[in-house]
């Protein structure tokens, strides 16, 4: 099999990396071992949120210079601040062309409303997920927030006692209320299984429509604007906007714990725009090594293509970190396993010595989570200190940054990938 470009890897990386490769005429194939990040995660796309230093972001294009100056590892620093607006711009239209509904913009860091009642700057967030825009948009200040009976990864009376703690919604009413919904209790039987995703499924496809209206306008009472559980709705946003429409309700739906709805909704529609687009999904198959000739790699070799390698003009690392597998914690180094890549990380971490991966205070940054994989301005990898020019990695799989303490995780996934393809397609 031969392809123009092989991406190992599809995240959200890979698949914004795939996309673009795809829209330029490239022929690429996404080879891809299992659940991704973007499954697990708010829905929310984070660009940068914090400084190293603890300082909170407000406006991203000024505080990327003090970035630079703080973190130098930082694949912003790397990349140029230009190219990081430029590119998490590319990005938002391309959401918009995908229609995921994600507002926001590089203009300013918004705050969304998490499930546990904080408040939490972030770049781009389902336009459905609440935010102190919304709320302090509302014409009355009274906010149902319904649960649903038995399903306890969604706490009512947390969220708004919490929210009640911020200045601007103190003067607020929430009130609590539960849905009942008896189609439920064949999922009840097993606590296991009382998870979003199943009961996403039952929701829209074994209850009545109108049934699940007549119930959420029931719990609300004189409330006009009703906060769910992300439960309503797999594939896409669309049940959702469904259900808001028929209630005649302002609904918003939180992100629950992990699986994440709105994370799967955004994975299942890169995935389709990708394949619509002629892409070459490879589910359920890992890349294992890779052949090189002089500083190129030429093939690759997957579980299921043992004898028969993949050849490519380039080749694309988006495996993720430790979480994916893209990277493994051996006893005495940090390892990239299927190329054996040079490993960096921030200022105090060293891949070789296990003392520097760890920081003794529990709840601090801990330096090993900043271990990936080096690259230079146009994403190109190294492997023993050498730059191998068809060999780029995108996404979390890349050192030298905290992608949750600095809130940059998916912002680090988008702008790496479409910077890739952008130099694999050598089209400005
Ligand atoms: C629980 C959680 C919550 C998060 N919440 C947020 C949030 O609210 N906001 C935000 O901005 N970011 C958040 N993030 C971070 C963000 O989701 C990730 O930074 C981003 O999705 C990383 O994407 P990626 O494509 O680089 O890697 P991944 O999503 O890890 O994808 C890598 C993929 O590669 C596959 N793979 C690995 N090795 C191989 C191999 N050898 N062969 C084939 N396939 C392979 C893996 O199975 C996986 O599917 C969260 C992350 C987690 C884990």
């Amino acid at each position: 099999m031969n392809f123009d470009v092989v991406i190992i890897g599809g995240g959200l990386a890979g698949l914004t990396c795939g996309i673009a490769l795809q829209e330029q005429g490239k022929r690429c194939a996404i080879i891809n071992n299992g659940q991704a990040a973007i499954d697990f995660s708010s829905g929310s796309m984070d660009l940068l949120s914090r400084l190293p230093s603890g300082q909170k972001v407000q406006n991203i294009y000024q505080s990327l210079d003090e970035l630079t100056a703080q973190a130098p590892e930082h694949p912003y620093s790397i990349l140029g601040k230009d190219q990081v607006l430029a590119k998490a711009q590319q990005f938002e239209q391309l959401a918009r062309a995908l229609n995921l509904h994600l507002e926001g913009s590089t203009a300013g860091n918004h705050e969304r409303v998490t499930p546990l009642g904080g408040l939490r700057a972030t770049w781009l967030s389902p336009n459905s997920v609440p935010t102190v825009k919304h709320l302090t948009a509302l014409a009355e200040k009274q906010v149902a927030i319904l649960g649903i009976e038995g399903y306890h990864d969604f706490q009512p009376q947390l969220l708004a006692d919490n929210l009640k703690q911020h200045n601007q919604f103190a003067d607020y009413e929430f009130t609590i209320g539960y849905l009942n919904i008896p189609e439920l209790d064949y999922l009840r039987q097993n606590s296991r299984e009382f998870r979003s995703v199943n009961i996403a499924q039952l929701l829209e496809h074994k209850l009545s429509f109108q049934d699940l209206v007549q119930e959420i306008k029931q719990a609300a009472g004189s409330a006009k604007a009703v906060f769910l559980p992300a439960c309503f709705g797999l594939d896409n946003q669309d049940f959702f906007n469904s259900l808001q429409q028929a209630t005649g309700l302002a609904l918003f739906e939180l992100p629950t714990l992990p699986p994440s709805l709105l994370g799967i909704r955004q994975h299942r529609q890169l995935c389709s725009c990708f394949e619509q687009l002629g892409g070459m999904m490879m589910n359920g198959d890992r890349a294992v090594r890779a052949e090189f000739e002089g500083d190129k790699v030429v093939r690759i070799f997957t579980t299921s293509h043992q004898e028969e390698p993949i050849s490519a003009n380039h080749f694309v690392l988006a495996a993720g970190s430790f979480f994916s597998n893209g990277l493994v914690a051996e006893f005495e180094r940090v390892t990239e396993p299927v190329f054996d890549l040079d490993i960096c990380g921030c200022k105090n971490f060293d891949s070789s010595d296990r003392f520097t991966w760890t920081n003794n205070r529990f709840a601090a940054p801990q330096p090993y989570q900043s271990a990936g994989v080096v690259i230079n301005s146009a994403c190109q990898v190294q492997k023993n200190g050498a730059v191998m020019p068809n060999l780029y990695a995108v996404g979390n799989v890349i050192g030298g940054f905290q992608g949750i303490e600095q809130g940059c995780g998916s912002g680090v996934a988008v702008v790496t990938a479409l910077t890739v393809a952008e130099q694999i397609g050598g089209i400005k």
